[in-house]
Parts: C-alpha cells; structure tokens; sequence
C-alpha cells in the first residue's frame, strides 16, 4: 500500500517530489539525506499550477504545499518554508520574508542577497541596541502522502541582527544575520559553513532518520 503511496517504481528507488523548481534545493536534499530515493522536482510535471503561500505559519505552508502537491501528483512530497523572524518586529518578517519590501518582479532571483528587504529591516532597528536584535532563522519541512500528511520537522538557527551588511555570501538576508558564536554574518560562512548550522540544514539534518524509518516500512 505505501508502495503506492510512494511512488515506486520497480525499476528505482521510491520517487519523492520535492515541491520546487529550484534544483538547488533538490540536489541539497538528494546529497544531505542520501537515501535510496529518485528526487524529482516540480520542473518534472508541465502545467503544474503554483499553490498560495497563504498560511498563516511557516508550518501551515509547508503542510499545504507538500498536500496539494501531492494529490495534485500522486507522490509523496516534500515542501519547505522558511524565513526570518525579528524579536523587536513582533516576529516579522515571518511569512512575509520574501516579499517584505514588496512584491517581487516576476523573475526576480530568489537565490540573490536582497538588499531592498534588508535595508527595510535595517530602517525598522535604527537605534535598537544589540541585545534587543535578537532574531533567527526559521525552516519548516513537510512530507505529504496524497492521503494524509507524514512527517514534519523545524530547523532554526538563533542570531542577532547586524547594523549593516557584512559579507557577499549566500542570499535572502544572510549578510546582517550575526551568528554570535562564530562572530560572522552568514554571509561570511562558506556554503558548506552555513549548512552545519543553518535552519535549513537542522530541518533535513531532523527529517532523515524519521524518512529513513518510512521508507524502511515499505
Ligand atoms: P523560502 O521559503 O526558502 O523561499 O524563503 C523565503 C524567504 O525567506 C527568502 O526569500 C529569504 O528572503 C528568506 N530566507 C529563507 N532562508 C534564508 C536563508 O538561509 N538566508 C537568508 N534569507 C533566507
């Protein structure tokens, strides 16, 4: 039945979806899970229609994206959602991460430092001392069978905000989130450095033993 469920395929290992067209994510999952599993993206399916990110927690969308994403395919699917969370700014920008400063071009690289959101971020803490900056990074994942929802888990990572950007790394908001135990910005670190402590990073680091434990099931 979680044959079905899974999409196998005699020939492979069980299909997943990972419900992005970046393919970054995807060969980040494939190399950070490492399981006996054939990854497709939403790139895989033409005339897929794009789901709202209309929930009202990281976890909700990532619950409703992988659901929809689901039914929609027949796949057990994996979604995320992520974004950072400012003490001072009652929890924003939260949900609104990516289009805190408005909304995005079509087209606009997601995969770039945003410097327009940054600068709004920068405005909002003007004269706000270091120990009330506090903020993190926050990444939900969420596997979904057609059926029913299957596993989820939460990855943060705790920083403060920086007074101005430091370091050309990495993307979003990475350059003025200081991570006080490394005394850098994530736009410091390394790919790789930023993944052994990222949000990202803790919320796959979380889901492989439980997917492993799934998959074993089959
Ligand atoms: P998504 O859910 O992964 O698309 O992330 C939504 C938004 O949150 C991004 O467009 C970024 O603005 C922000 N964000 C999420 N993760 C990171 C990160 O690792 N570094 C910087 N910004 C991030």
């Amino acid at each position: 039945m979680l044959n079905t469920v899974l999409g196998r395929d005699q020939s492979v290992g069980k299909k997943i979806l990972v419900a992005t067209t970046n393919p970054g994510k995807i060969a980040e999952l494939r190399a950070m899970l490492d399981l006996d599993v054939q990854w497709v993206g939403l790139s895989d399916f033409a005339g897929i229609g794009e789901i709202k990110e209309d929930g009202a927690s990281f976890a909700e969308n990532a619950r409703k994206k992988a659901t929809e994403y689901a039914k929609a395919t027949g796949l057990c699917t994996i979604a995320d959602d992520s974004g950072l969370v400012v003490d001072e700014l009652g929890g924003a920008p939260g949900i609104k991460s990516a289009r805190f400063s408005g909304k995005k071009e079509k087209g606009e690289d997601r995969t770039l430092i945003d410097h327009r959101n940054i600068a709004k971020v920068l405005r909002f803490l003007e004269g706000v001392p270091k120990e009330k900056r506090t903020a993190r990074f926050v990444c939900c994942l969420c596997l979904a069978s057609p059926e029913k929802v299957l596993v989820e888990t939460q990855g943060t990572v705790e920083g403060l905000i920086a007074e101005e950007e430091i370091g050309e790394n990495g993307f979003g908001y990475d350059p003025i989130f200081f991570v006080p135990h490394l005394n850098k910005t994530v736009g410091q670190l390394t790919a790789e450095e930023k993944n052994a402590i990222s949000h990202r990073g803790n919320a796959i680091r979380k889901l492989k033993p439980l997917l492993a434990q799934l998959l074993k099931t089959l």
